[in-house]
């Protein structure tokens, strides 16, 4: 790699066949054809990782010229669908869809915008569990960069620290601000969760719409996906259903 080509010059990144398809190599089905391996992930919705894939130089680059470079891709993929630039209308979109990708939809991918939480003493004694429920959030499918949006529940028993409310939103819009699986979602939450609070005993569950399958694929309006994840006290049944019955409250 030349000095001044870094993989933010990535034209060429996927076509050298080395740094392409992290982690759809080993997802089976057929690879033939020249959809091949990009659908057989596609719709099936798999997680490579708790992780989100993001590379190492991910952050060395500044929001600002990110943006000017998203902006200057997006603006060339309306071109090549035909729109017309020079409308008023329009002209304006690649800038605003490159900044809602850095500074809203995807911003939870930079580390630097992960919520601080400042736990306190659990002064009240309080012992039982504390639900978080419906916190509505907003999220993208990384399989289409189409919208999952739905609500997530969050549980805790204190181990002696509790954090204040709001943090436990900021929490999950943290992770959704990311290009997403819900799968992984789920546990990004629920490990930052225990993180945080100290204590293995959380709970997470959200409940999703996935535009990529209501809105195209296999065009199903109705259907609903609910992720769990259950730790500490929480795998104990008892624990569980005294969790899932706050969420019909
Ligand atoms: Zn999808």
């Amino acid at each position: 790699m030349k000095p001044n080509e870094t993989l933010w010059n990535f034209p060429s990144t996927n076509g050298n066949g080395k740094n392409g398809h992290h982690g759809h190599n080993g997802c089976g089905g057929h690879h033939s054809g020249k959809h091949g391996l990009h659908d057989d992930i596609g719709d099936d919705h798999i997680a490579t990782s708790v992780e989100t894939p993001v590379r190492p130089d991910a952050f060395e680059v500044d929001d600002d010229s990110k943006i000017e470079r998203i902006a200057e891709h997006f603006r060339q993929i309306m071109e090549i669908l035909g729109l017309d630039l020079s409308d008023d209308s329009l002209k304006g979109t690649p800038q605003r869809v490159a900044k809602m990708y850095v500074k809203e939809i995807f911003s939870g991918l930079n580390p630097a915008n992960k919520p601080e939480v400042t736990l306190f003493d659990n002064k009240y004694k309080y012992k039982e569990m504390l639900v978080e429920k419906d916190i509505t959030f907003y999220s993208n499918c990384e399989h289409h960069f189409v919208p999952i949006f739905g609500r997530a529940h969050v549980a805790y028993i204190s181990s002696g620290k509790v954090v204040g409310l709001s943090k436990l939103n900021r929490i999950v819009q943290y992770y959704a601000k990311r290009p997403q699986v819900q799968e992984r979602m789920t546990r990004q939450i629920a490990e930052e969760l225990k993180r945080v609070l100290q204590t293995e005993d959380v709970a997470v569950l959200i409940d999703a719409t996935h535009l990529c399958v209501s809105s195209r694929g296999i065009g199903d309006v109705n259907s609903k996906t609910v992720t769990a994840e259950y730790s500490g006290k929480f795998q104990d049944m008892e624990t569980r259903k005294e969790f899932l019955r706050y969420l019909e409250l």
